[in-house]
């Protein structure tokens, strides 16, 4: 299929999206990298009046640390973060999960922020920056808001943006001393989008993994100290909490099983990175 007839924006600079957003609200759409959004307005899942082609706003391409956050703009691809010299060291948990996202073609032109935008519930990013407790900067004319991870992601591709903002960055905390990193998926193939995963940050005797795949929006569990047995049943009673359902892809009761598994797996390598 053909979209329908739409108006292209190339802006040189923040303000004229801004402007645009302001103007055409809902009627308006921010395109990134375009792999998700060239697919939703061939299909007319989407048929906005304006597309707004952020992808070359050079001041929207930076990775800085700020205030104990590593900041990513929204011009940034997934493969600018990846070959970023500091990200073993700053970013340890995106440098494992950007490895199962998609393929070389696809992060050199797929952004961090709509990847995060597009709030796919099996997606490595979401992911990392709802387990991580990373925030999202929303702009629009009226001026800037921060949300959570949480907050932000509100169900199945959908995000808590209002139709006159744009994402203007994300940022995820930086590591500290003293904690562990690890991150495991479950894909049909290397590349293709999670049937389940899960990233576990361990500090101390506590761990907080995050598990996506299964509800409509990646899902963080503290645990604390625990032996093995409590482990596991700890672990059996969050697959259940998910309600997975069955589809194409993977039975529910795979995916419950997969919980318990990549959950055991990721918790005991993140306590060993510590
Ligand atoms: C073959 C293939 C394999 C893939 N495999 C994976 C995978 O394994 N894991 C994975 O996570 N992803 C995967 N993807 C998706 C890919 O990672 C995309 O990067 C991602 O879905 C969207 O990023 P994008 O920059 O292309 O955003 P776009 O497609 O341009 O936009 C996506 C959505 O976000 C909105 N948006 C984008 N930026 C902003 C902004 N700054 N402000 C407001 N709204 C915005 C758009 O309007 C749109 O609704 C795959 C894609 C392909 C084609």
């Amino acid at each position: 299929m053909k979209p329908a007839k739409f108006d292209y924006l190339n802006p040189d600079n923040i303000d004229q999206v801004l402007d645009c957003l302001a103007e055409y609200n809902d009627d308006a759409r921010i395109m990134a990298g375009g792999l998700s959004f060239m697919a939703m307005i061939n299909f007319r899942l989407i048929q906005p009046k304006v597309v707004i082609d952020i992808s070359r706003l050079t001041e929207l391409a930076f990775i800085r640390v700020k205030g104990g956050f590593v900041e990513i703009g929204a011009a940034t691809t997934q493969a600018d973060l990846k070959a970023w010299p500091d990200i073993d060291q700053k970013l340890p948990l995106v440098a494992l999960a950007l490895r199962h996202v998609g393929h070389f073609q696809t992060r050199s032109r797929g952004t961090v922020c709509g990847s995060i935008c597009h709030a796919e519930p099996s997606s490595e990013l979401p992911l990392s920056l709802a387990t991580l407790g990373g925030e999202v900067i929303l702009r629009s004319k009226k001026g800037e808001r921060v949300l959570k991870a949480s907050e932000f992601q509100i169900g199945m591709l959908a995000n808590a943006r209002h139709p006159d903002e744009m994402v203007y960055a994300v940022r995820f905390p930086v590591a500290k001393k003293g904690q562990g990193f690890a991150f495991n998926e479950i894909a049909e193939r290397h590349g293709d989008f999670a049937i389940v995963a899960v990233a576990a940050v361990a500090e101390g005797n506590d761990v907080h993994i995050g598990v996506g795949g299964i509800a409509d929006r990646p899902t963080v569990r503290k645990f604390g100290a625990l032996t093995n047995e409590k482990l596991s049943e700890a672990l059996n009673a969050f697959a259940w909490e998910l309600r997975g359902d069955t589809d194409i892809h993977a039975t529910a009761q795979y995916r419950r099983q997969l919980v318990r598994h990549l959950g055991q797996k990721t918790i005991t390598e993140a306590l060993a990175n510590v």
